[in-house]
């Protein structure tokens, strides 16, 4: 068993972008009129609901027929990704987001090291895409070995499908692969499809449970800083 493949989550672990969604659906309340407005609270009770309940509970409150439900997530989750890539996308030129400290400092690492490099997220692809190019520049994405969405799968985290399928499209057995994480969910997945995980806790997962982690930082620069080598180690 050895390092073969590195794998990331992006929400939360290479930028603090969960509070965007939130800020998304927001916006998206205002455009179809609905007088809600989700405080951290709201949204951090709604994230432990993965998958669709969040647009179901939008529907119940517009009062709308049941037969309408498909093609209204549909638009919505279009729309919602919308919002969310522009809000990241310009507060990133605007200087207000930033990656998540040690990010670039140990992506550049691997890549210099030509270390292969992966993203799994349950974030939309295209969405991600976006973000991503935005965040790291369009030589990064043409560097990763594969990026998955989470159009990709029909399951998401905790269920191990999107890191599985990460390591199926990069030809690498998931015993030797290391995923980077933020949240308990995205441990769990990692831990389900018998990967390592190393997790630096965002502002929503502070008190998350993260027994089984390999390692638990605060971020990827504390205590110390995380380098190819320190994660590689893991395997020894
Ligand atoms: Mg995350």
């Amino acid at each position: 068993m050895s390092l073969k493949l590195i794998i990331s989550d992006l929400d939360g672990t290479i930028l603090e972008t969960e509070d965007y969604h939130r800020r998304a659906y927001n916006e998206l309340f205002k455009e179809i009129g609905l007088a809600v407005t989700w405080n951290p609270q709201d949204y951090m009770d709604r994230m432990k609901i993965m998958g669709g309940g969040k647009l179901k509970e939008i529907f119940s409150l517009l009062e709308r027929s049941e037969k309408e439900y498909g093609s209204f997530k549909q638009e919505m989750y279009q729309r919602k990704t919308r919002l969310y890539i522009d809000l990241i996308t310009a507060d990133l030129s605007l200087g207000n987001l930033t990656l998540r400290p040690g990010v670039e400092r140990l992506f550049n690492e691997i890549q210099e090291e030509k270390f292969p490099l992966a993203i799994g997220t349950a974030c939309e692809k295209k969405a991600a895409f976006e973000v991503l190019e935005s965040a790291l520049g369009s030589k990064f994405l043409t560097s990763l070995k594969t990026l998955c969405g989470g159009d990709d799968t029909l399951h998401k985290k905790p269920d191990p499908a999107i890191y599985l399928l990460v390591a199926e499209q990069c030809g690498v057995e998931p015993k030797d692969c290391v995923v980077f994480e933020d949240t308990d969910h995205g441990l769990k997945a990692a831990l389900n499809a018998g990967m390592k995980c190393v997790v630096a806790p965002s502002e929503y997962a502070l008190e998350h449970d993260f027994t089984g982690a390999s390692l638990c930082l605060k971020d990827f620069e504390t205590p110390d800083f995380l380098t190819l080598k320190k994660v590689s180690a893991l395997f020894d």
